[in-house]
């Protein structure tokens, strides 16, 4: 596996449309501040029934490039293991899949251009200075912002914007998953490095109110993470194992109501930082992915129990061998 400049990966995703023409659609929902289309793949089986949903975006900040090579890899996964696997196959039928590969592409192709801006974090907004570029997408959003975590100084990396959701790109998930807010089960935001999960809230001050069950299933992910590769993952919120912070989609996320939001810091623990080596980035999506999934697949379970299905599908066999009439 490589990681790719953003043309490489928005072909990428057309390629998928085509090959999958039965699951999955590509959905615009909004401009980055250069003007450049922001886009999603939707994947699931279209049915009648209402379904639920699963967010997923990567790339919300720049020079993290082991995040979309990650969206890339969940997208191919959950296409491949369709094709034989049952609890794929069921959760293709209750919920789609709305996943990002890079939310900030004015970003990732300005870390793409040359070794003086590879490690750019922020997004490519005009600040309310001159020459000074960039505000953190992810202390952009409307949750406590500019509280705690933050700079008001526009060449700080974690400058956190003029106004709760002034950038583009926070207005666009803020729009498109506010206005499915109910839907939502999962918001999974994916970045590098320090091989976390990250629960709400990152205001010291504030506790999800299902903190618990989040602690038990992120440590749960967790586990099935090091069963792949041996890598130790640490979970909490984010001023109990790396700092407080404001204004992230995640905490915006689970605000919203969506139960189950998390921020995932892949690989690694600072050894290559943001460069990580082209040799790790297939391990650290497979870990990843198994990670991913449980939180997924848990959610998934909490509406959809398998339980509840094999009694419907008991109940309609008696109907039919005592020769009920269905009107
Ligand atoms: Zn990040």
């Amino acid at each position: 596996l490589h990681t790719i400049p953003y043309d490489i990966i928005s072909d990428w995703m057309n390629q998928i449309v085509k090959d999958h023409p039965d699951l999955v659609t590509r959905v615009e929902y909004g401009k980055t501040y250069e003007k450049r289309t922001i886009s999603l793949l939707k994947i699931g089986l279209n049915t009648e029934a209402k379904k639920k949903a699963i967010w997923m975006d990567c790339g919300i900040h720049a020079r993290e490039w082991i995040a979309p090579a990650f969206c890339q890899y969940f997208v191919n996964q959950i296409l491949q293991s369709y094709k034989t696997d049952a609890k794929m196959q069921e959760m293709m039928k209750n919920v789609d899949f709305y996943v990002t590969p890079v939310l900030n592409i004015d970003g990732y192709i300005y870390t793409w251009k040359d070794n003086t801006t590879r490690l750019w974090r922020k997004n490519r907004s005009l600040g309310p200075s001159p020459d000074c570029y960039g505000t953190d997408l992810n202390r952009n959003f409307d949750a406590n912002w500019g509280t705690v975590g933050v700079s008001f100084n526009c060449s700080s990396n974690i400058f956190c914007g003029t106004n709760a959701t002034s950038e583009p790109e926070a207005q666009a998930v803020t729009y498109f998953v506010g206005t499915r807010k109910d839907d939502f089960l999962c918001f999974l935001t994916i970045h590098s490095y320090g091989q976390l999960l990250l629960l709400p809230y990152g205001h010291p001050n504030y506790t999800a109110s299902n903190y618990e069950e989040l602690m038990k299933v992120g440590q749960d992910a967790a586990e099935a993470i090091k069963k792949v590769h041996g890598q130790n993952y640490r979970v909490g919120t984010s001023p109990d194992v790396l700092y407080p912070n404001s204004g992230s989609s995640r905490d915006w996320a689970r605000m919203q109501g969506i139960p189950f939001s998390y921020t995932f810091e892949l690989r690694d623990n600072g050894t290559f930082g943001f460069q990580l080596p082209e040799d790790q980035i297939q391990p650290a999506c497979e870990e990843a992915y198994s990670g991913a999934l449980h939180i997924i697949t848990y959610a998934h379970n909490q509406i959809y129990s398998g339980a509840v299905a094999v009694t419907a599908v008991t109940l309609w066999t008696l109907l039919l061998a005592a020769g009920v009439t269905l009107m």
